[in-house]
């Protein structure tokens, strides 16, 4: 694991506030995974380049073994980050791979795959997230592309007050993520915040940004946000980043990126500008053209 002490590290001098505390939907996806649902369709234009945060949590193989056979996808990118358990990843461009323990797949769906998605694992625990980022239109039918990330692969540090970070995408404190993207710049941070840190992240204030807690609770703007719960962070133009303060041991994921403000249509696996091209990839799905 790549790590190194960062000092003189970045300070925010005015954070973002919590604009909104967001629950999140229980349902079940793929073959009948149980997950929760973070970010919902109805948050994608405040969310804006993000489409779907899923996460999923749990001990029992009941919720989770069936996995995501395979179906497709088109006009996006799926970003998954395994905490624990072990998932095997098939697609119709030819890539596979195996996710473990803190690994990230990056799959650019783009004209479109057909994939699967199937736990490697018949008891334990299973936790982990999925994030739907969006192609800007000129991308949407761009050919698909992939990569895995084992954990040991995936840049981290650690700031001068021990916050660990885990810089899937984008940049921070001068590190430079996994994976970044020119147009939608996304920021992919997992926090690991020992009780009684707090960490600084400069943010432009057009970016749409928020953050979910998963372990423990955090403070921003002096406001709580509990576990299982997203805030999405305002856009004050005063703010010049956010400031995520850990009264205990806490982890949560920072995710933000510039809107394309494009027009969004969304037909479930498919997420392109207008209709007609929904139509389209539906033909295209039925009729074999679209992997
Ligand atoms: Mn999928």
């Amino acid at each position: 694991m790549t790590r190194q002490k960062i000092h003189g590290s970045e300070q925010v001098r005015q954070s973002r506030s919590i604009e909104r505390l967001v629950a999140g939907k229980p349902t079940s996806d793929g073959a009948g995974v149980k997950l929760t649902r973070v970010l919902t369709q109805p948050l994608q234009r405040r969310l804006d380049p993000f489409l779907m945060l899923d996460a999923f949590a749990s001990d029992n193989p009941d919720d989770y073994i069936a996995g995501f056979p395979a179906h497709p996808h088109r006009g996006f990118e799926t970003v998954t980050y395994m905490i624990a358990g072990r998932m095997q990843h098939r697609d119709s461009a030819g890539h596979e791979g195996l996710l473990e323990n803190g690994g990230v797949q990056w799959m650019t769906a783009g004209r479109g795959v057909i994939h699967s998605e199937i736990p490697q694992q018949e008891a334990g625990v299973m936790e982990g997230f999925q994030l739907w980022l969006n192609l800007p239109a000129r991308d949407k039918m761009s050919a698909p592309w992939y990569r895995d990330f084992a954990a040991a692969e995936l840049p981290r540090f650690e700031t001068e007050v021990g916050v660990g970070v885990t810089v899937i995408a984008g940049e921070s404190h001068g590190v430079a993520g996994a994976v970044t993207r020119e147009v939608t710049a996304p920021l992919y941070l997992d926090l690991q915040l020992p009780a009684g840190t707090r960490f600084d992240q400069p943010l432009p204030a057009g970016h749409n940004a928020f953050v979910y807690v998963y372990r423990g609770e955090v403070r921003i703007g002096g406001e709580t946000l509990p576990a299982q719960r997203m805030a999405i962070l305002g856009n004050e133009a005063e703010a010049d980043g956010v400031v995520i303060e850990a009264t205990g041991d806490a982890r949560a994921l920072l995710i933000a990126g510039r809107p394309l403000n494009e027009a969004i249509a969304q037909y479930g696996p498919f997420v392109m500008n207008t209709d007609q091209e929904i139509y389209q990839a539906l033909n295209d799905f039925r009729d074999g053209r679209l992997a």
